[in-house]
C-alpha cells in the first residue's frame, strides 16, 4: 500500500486546511518537551507568526535513561491542545504506546511514532485505527524497505494517512547527534507516494546545522520539515536545546525557505 506501484500520484493529507504533500512544504514547529502552558503558549504564538502550521511538542518523552525527565504526561497533550486552539496551529504529537494512542489522538491533530518505535509492531497496529495522521519517524538504525513496511503495518490497518520522517541515522561519525540521511528523500518519494518530512532538529543535533540542512531538505524534494524551537533552549527540560533554534533564527528560516518552495 506504500509503494508508488500500488498508487501513483502523491498521497496529499488535507488536514482542516493544510494539505502535506505534493507541492506544498509543510513546517512543524515547537519544543521537543511541552514543559507548561506559558511555555507552550509562547511558542505557539511564535510558530504562528513565523509562517509554521503546526505545533510539535512532546508530552511523553522516550529518554535514554529512566531518570531522565520523562514528559508532562496526559496534562501536556491538553497543553498543547489549547495552545494549538488558540494560535490557529495544527498540532503533533510522539505516541511510545498502544494505550495511549486513545489519548493522543482525542488532543491531538497528528500522531508522532519516535525513531525507538518504528518497528513497535502493536503500535502501528493500533495507529492503523486510530483515526488521525501519523507521522513515522525512521528507525535511527532501519533501511528505506524497513521503514516503507513499519509504515505498511499502519496502512493496513486502514489509515491511509501516514508520513514518512528522515531524521538522521547512526553511523561512525560522531561531530553530530546522527548523519541526515538526505538521501532517503528522493529515495522514499521514489519508491512511495507518501510525503516525506526531514527533521534537521534531531538529523544534526546542532543547532548551527538545522538551517544548511533544512535548505538542503527542501532542494532535496521534501514535503515538510519538523524543527525544534524554544524560547530558551539553554534551560530546557530535555538536552535537546542544543539543536533548538532560538525563534529569530526559526523565523529568519521561515523567510528564507518561502523563496524555495511555497509553504502551504
Ligand atoms: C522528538 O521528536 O523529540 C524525538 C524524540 O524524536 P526522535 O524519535 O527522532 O528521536
Ligand atoms: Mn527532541
Amino acid at each position: 500500500l506504500a509503494s508508488r506501484d500500488f498508487h501513483p500520484e502523491d498521497t496529499v493529507i488535507d488536514i482542516r486546511g493544510v494539505k502535506i504533500g505534493g507541492e506544498n512544504l509543510v513546517i512543524m514547529g515547537g519544543p521537543c518537551a511541552v514543559e507548561s502552558p506559558e511555555q507552550i503558549d509562547e511558542i505557539a504564538r511564535l510558530v504562528k507568526a513565523a509562517g509554521g502550521q503546526v505545533l510539535r511538542g512532546g508530552a511523553f518523552k522516550p529518554r535514554t535513561g529512566p531518570y531522565s525527565f520523562q514528559g508532562v504526561g496526559v496534562e501536556g497533550l491538553t497543553m498543547m491542545a489549547e495552545a494549538g486552539r488558540r494560535h490557529g496551529l495544527l498540532t503533533i504529537t510522539e505516541v511510545m504506546t498502544p494505550e495511549y494512542v486513545d489519548v493522543c489522538a482525542e488532543h491531538a491533530d497528528i500522531l508522532q511514532v519516535g525513531t525507538r518505535n518504528m518497528q513497535n509492531f502493536d503500535l502501528l497496529r493500533k495507529l492503523g485505527t486510530c483515526g488521525r495522521p501519523v507521522l513515522l519517524k525512521r528507525g535511527f538504525s532501519a533501511t528505506y524497505d524497513e521503514l516503507l513496511n513499519a509504515a505498511e503495518y499502519i496502512l493496513a490497518g486502514g489509515n491511509r494517512d501516514v508520513m514518512l520522517c528522515e531524521r538522521g541515522i547512526r553511523t561512525f561519525e560522531t561531530y553530530t547527534r546522527n548523519t541526515l540521511d538526505l538521501t532517503a528523500i528522493p529515495v522514499l518519494q521514489s519508491l512511495s507516494h507518501l510525503p516525506v518530512i526531514s527533521d534537521p532538529s534531531h538529523g544534526t543535533g546542532r543547532r548551527e546545522l538545522v538551517e544548511p540542512m533544512s535548505k538542503a531538505s527542501v532542494a532535496a524534494g521534501a514535503n515538510g520539515l519538523i524543527i525544534e524551537m524554544h524560547t530558551d533552549p539553554d534551560n530546557s527540560m530535555t538536552g535537546d536545546g542544543v539543536q533548538s533554534l532560538f525563534p529569530d533564527q526559526f523565523a529568519n528560516l521561515l523567510r528564507d525557505l518561502e523563496k524555495l518552495a511555497p509553504l502551504v
